[in-house]
């Protein structure tokens, strides 16, 4: 099992930030209204994510380090008609597998929580604790076990700024959630919750990059289309600054990116690139999501129809600002 394991956790665990990943994915899928993260070394040597969700039972705490274990698919009807981020059960036992993990969990209708450490894939302490509602996990010493992986690391700096730009991503698509992020014990984002995205994007970009803000509303049949575009100060050369996200999950697509840019255009404005953060909500019918669970190109059944409702719902809001 643990080397099944230690093999498994090459295709979801890569870096710190694809922990991180994990482990926010669970938080939020545990209902949390408020996540930490928090990182040393890049998260090599630490990384802890703190939640205020639901909690873990006692008796379910070994389970969900197994593979294939999860709680969130029930029946083959689950499958179709999956909201929660992950399901595929295996991040625990991936990340268990190649690190040093600590669990102190607690569940509102217990009085005691349960702390739980995890080593190579082998339960090394299991004991009763006190601790606050919800789910803390301590990750420590990334790949100890697996130098050769180790070695593909980056600098600490940049498996950082790999942190940070994922902690970004999930401040954006979830406004509703307040997300810290410490790195070496400095705060770099911390965000309210209120659920206001333009506050979101204002506290993480600034003025600057992000712009003078039209906002952008549309629904079309089987597709919305809700956040904000922005021209930016500064003139920049890439699409970096074109943020997107289909039903909460950030991701990369050339047809998006054309459709913004055409749409952008037609209103030569002064830049190539303008700045945005898009919600698209879509008929989980009309798009795979199941391409890769790491990657973020997304494949759409019908990329006309896409092209042409976001380049409206750019358009209309750019109109709007002339009218
Ligand atoms: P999956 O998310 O695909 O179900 P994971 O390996 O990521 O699989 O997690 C295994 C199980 O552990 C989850 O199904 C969930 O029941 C539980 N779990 C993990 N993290 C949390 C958390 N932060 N809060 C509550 N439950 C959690
Ligand atoms: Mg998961």
């Amino acid at each position: 099992q643990v080397t099944i394991d230690k093999i498994a956790a090459g295709e979801v665990i890569e870096r710190p930030a694809s922990i991180v990943k994990e482990l926010t994915e669970n938080a939020i899928d545990a209902g949390a209204t408020s996540i930490a993260v928090e990182i040393k070394e890049g998260g090599i040597s630490f990384i802890r994510v703190t939640d205020n969700g639901c909690g873990i039972e006692k008796e379910d705490i070994p389970n969900a380090f197994l593979r294939h274990s999860t709680s969130k698919i029930r029946t083959a009807e689950d499958l179709a008609h999956i909201a929660s981020l992950g399901f595929r059960g295996e991040a625990l036992s991936s990340i268990a597998a190649v690190s040093q993990v600590e669990l102190i969990t607690k569940t509102k209708e217990n009085t005691f929580g349960s702390s739980y450490r995890i080593e190579g894939g082998r339960e090394a302490a299991f004991e009763d604790t006190g601790a606050p509602d919800g789910t803390t996990f301590l990750v420590r010493q990334l790949f100890y076990n697996t130098p050769a992986r180790r070695k593909f690391l980056k600098t600490a700096m940049t498996e950082a700024s790999h942190v940070g730009d994922l902690v970004m991503r999930l401040a954006l698509s979830h406004p509703e959630i307040s997300f810290q992020f410490y790195n070496n014990g400095q705060s770099k984002i911390h965000t309210s919750g209120n659920g206001n995205l333009k506050d979101v994007i204002y506290h993480i970009y600034g003025r600057e990059i992000a712009g003078h803000l039209l906002e952008v509303n549309c629904e079309t049949e089987g597709l919305k289309i809700r956040g904000y575009i922005g021209e930016p100060l500064i003139s920049r050369g890439n699409r970096n600054f074109e943020n997107y996200f289909i039903n909460g999950r950030y991701i990369k697509s050339n047809i998006i990116a054309k459709a913004i840019e055409d749409a952008y255009k037609d209103f030569q404005m002064q830049h190539k690139y303008p700045f945005t953060v898009l919600h698209l909500t879509a008929d989980t019918q009309a798009i795979d999501v199941n391409v890769h669970p790491t990657k973020m190109e997304i494949r759409f059944q019908n990329q006309q129809e896409i092209y042409k409702a976001v380049s409206e719902a750019v358009g209309r809001a750019l109109h709007q600002e002339e009218l």
